[in-house]
């Protein structure tokens, strides 16, 4: 979405909410860079209620909106997975799954030896508790990785060679794949897998550009 000509400073964050779009207004920023935008697929297109308030906040205050969501999950380097590889000190060797969006590689024995080792890692680099499911006590050969809502890939994981699969959310169906095809599964939050990368692009963008960048974390349970 189009704002001022002119940007100096910059906001990011994890979804383009109005609690985001009302601190980028008091950090007065001139553009706000997120991961979740708007005009999802099958999504009702009037611009009502919720989606009204949002795009008249960004509208009336000439606030540039730019929303990247699985480009910004698979760039090599400054992509979510990516970052949390390098957060976790996962060492990516693969990737498997539709266009390639899950990650496989290995952790340090140093790190984590199984996945319950795995977990207590995350939950010490990501400031929150995974959901385990699974044997704790599962060894850690392989590692697949996928931030957001991927809980989908899990079989695919598996079939990948992953002994422990990790990604955001979970469903009720995840916990059953997971036990049938012996792989165990780490729930680690869609929004605390998924504010690694637009934090990456922002300090890149603003020192390529020498403006200033801010990440403001609109904190979510989900
Ligand atoms: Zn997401």
């Amino acid at each position: 979405m189009e704002g001022k000509p002119q940007i100096r400073s910059i906001v990011s964050g994890v979804t383009a909410s109005r609690a985001l779009i009302e601190a980028a207004l008091e950090h007065r920023a001139d553009a706000l860079l997120v991961h979740h935008g708007y005009f999802w697929r099958d999504e009702n297109p009037c611009v009502v209620g919720i989606k009204h308030h949002r795009l008249k906040l960004l509208l009336q205050n000439d606030i540039s909106l730019f929303a990247y969501h699985l480009p910004l999950d698979h760039h090599p380097e400054l992509g979510n997975n990516a970052q949390l590889a390098a957060l976790l000190g996962l060492q990516p060797d693969g990737r498997f799954g539709e266009n390639e969006l899950g990650w496989l590689g290995t952790v340090p024995a140093a790190l984590a030896r199984n996945a319950g080792e795995l977990a207590a890692l995350v939950e010490l680099r990501l400031g929150r508790k995974p959901l385990l499911v699974g044997d704790p006590a599962q060894p850690l050969r392989r590692v697949g990785w996928c931030s957001g809502a991927a809980q989908g890939l899990l079989a695919e994981a598996a079939a990948a060679g992953a002994d422990v699969f990790l990604s955001g959310e979970i469903s009720e169906q995840t916990a059953h794949v997971a036990r049938e095809a012996g792989i165990a599964y780490l729930a680690c939050g869609h929004h605390a897998t998924e504010r690694l990368g637009v934090q990456a692009l922002g300090e890149r963008v603003a020192a390529e550009f020498g403006i200033r960048h801010r990440f403001i974390d609109i904190d979510n349970p989900a």
